[in-house]
């Protein structure tokens, strides 16, 4: 068994208190072995965390990572005209080449800001799954489909294919990828191809993640076309189970929080996306309140700008008051629990917690800052005040992935340069 020591830190545990004790870790089995005193003497390795708080790996759970391509090409529109002004058309311009050197550009945003896991929903999924195996983080991955504006061969083969990637990579890059079987959206998928194809991915033992509820323009056609709630339009397709997990939820009534309640269906909160498209404010304090699994979500960088979950634990907390109109609601342990274990659960991997056998995925925050002194509470630095720039080490499945700021998994500097390069071709081929 090889060692990994992260040695003379402070400690978050699952019930959020804090101990200054080691993480030893078994590299091997890519779990954690054990956390007390004095663990580093006997390890293989030991990582530095004096002055710094050891946490689990953020999850993000919801994102496209690819759309790094998209950061900053259009800004400042509703979700509707956004997507098919904008978004759409570029889209429709992706090679497999863009989307890898996209979705590598993610990885190093998501390994630098001290994310250990995600779920990702996109074109071209080989190539972010190549991209995630090189990387070494953990992801839930699947194939967008979209049928609207499609005729039915294409839409029908749409279908097939997010089937076919979530039955041929699931257990991908030694088990550190799952997939799920991914309608974009209740509105952008036909309903004949949801009731074809949602028993198949059943049979073939897949999650399956959409979004759901994310505006109030999404909500009305299917209670127009339907007569019923969308969630409620999802339970008569057998789109609601314990496994399922959907983005966003902002439109949600109380009898669709009873719904994903119920159901043990995992909410993925995405308040930057919500507040930057002006979709809403999801009623995240009700939703808890209610029991539902609620987890935080980047969504694509093109509507967020950037795949920092520390910024997005901030986001959901202040916007959670907002949207209570109650400084109470959404407290800092809440958004804490969000940020890990609350996204884990809901995207249905283990990780998210620090304690003995769990996966070895944390990342290491360096306390010495201006912006976390004093120390009175460090779960309220962390739902407020720690930023991306604060993650020293990033560790996935017992590798390290980052040490000291540094990333070593992929080529930072490489990376951007190609990305940069990719997203000012794609921008010139679209326009
Ligand atoms: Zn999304």
């Amino acid at each position: 068994m090889t060692t990994l020591a992260i040695a003379g830190g402070r400690v978050l545990r699952p019930d959020l208190t804090v101990t200054t004790a080691d993480v030893l870790i078994d590299q091997d089995g890519g779990e954690i072995r054990e956390i007390g005193p004095d663990l580093a003497a006997d390890a293989d390795e030991t990582l530095d965390a004096g002055g710094s708080l050891v946490t689990p790996g953020f999850v993000n759970g919801h994102c496209h990572v690819a759309m790094t391509l998209l950061r900053g090409y259009a800004d400042d529109k509703p979700l509707d005209a956004w997507l098919q002004e904008d978004i759409w058309p570029a889209e429709g311009e992706l090679t497999a080449d863009d989307v890898r050197a996209g979705a590598e550009l993610g990885l190093v945003e998501l390994i630098k800001s001290g994310t250990t896991a995600f779920a990702d929903m996109y074109f071209h999924v080989p190539e972010v799954a190549a991209a995630v195996e090189e990387a070494g983080l953990r992801a839930r991955l699947g194939h967008g489909i979209v049928t609207i504006g499609r005729d039915e061969d294409a839409a029908r083969e749409d279908a097939r294919t997010s089937l076919e990637i979530a039955r041929e990579y699931d257990g991908a890059a030694d088990g550190r990828i799952s997939t799920a079987f991914m309608p974009h959206s209740l509105t952008t998928v036909g309903s004949e191809y949801l009731e074809e194809f949602v028993p198949e991915a059943r049979e073939a033992g897949v999650p399956i993640h959409y979004h759901a509820n994310e505006t109030a323009d999404e909500v009305a056609p299917i209670v127009e076309e339907h007569g019923v709630r969308p969630l409620e339009y999802a339970v008569d397709r057998g789109m609601l189970e314990p496994e399922d997990f959907v983005a966003h939820g902002v439109h949600v009534d109380e009898h669709e929080i009873d719904l994903l309640a119920e159901a043990g269906t995992g909410v993925i909160h995405c308040p930057a996306s919500n507040m930057k498209l002006a979709s809403g404010m999801a009623p995240v304090q009700r939703m808890l309140d209610a029991g539902v699994t609620v987890g935080l979500g980047t969504d694509g960088a093109a509507s967020n700008n950037d795949l920092s979950m520390l910024d997005e634990a901030r986001d959901a907390a202040m916007l959670g008051k907002l949207a209570a109109d109650d400084a109470s609601a959404v407290p800092a342990e809440a958004v804490v629990e969000m940020l890990t274990r609350g996204s884990a659960d809901a995207i249905g991997l283990e990780s998210g917690r620090l304690e003995e056998g769990a996966p070895a995925d944390l990342a290491v925050i360096d306390l010495e800052r201006p912006h976390l002194t004093p120390r009175h509470d460090l779960v309220s630095h962390l739902a407020y005040a720690a930023a991306a720039a604060d993650v020293r080490h990033t560790i996935c499945d017992g590798r390290v992935l980052m040490r000291d700021r540094e990333v070593l998994s992929l080529d930072e500097t490489a990376v951007r340069e190609r990305a940069a390069d990719h997203a000012a071709d794609l921008v010139s081929r679209a326009e």
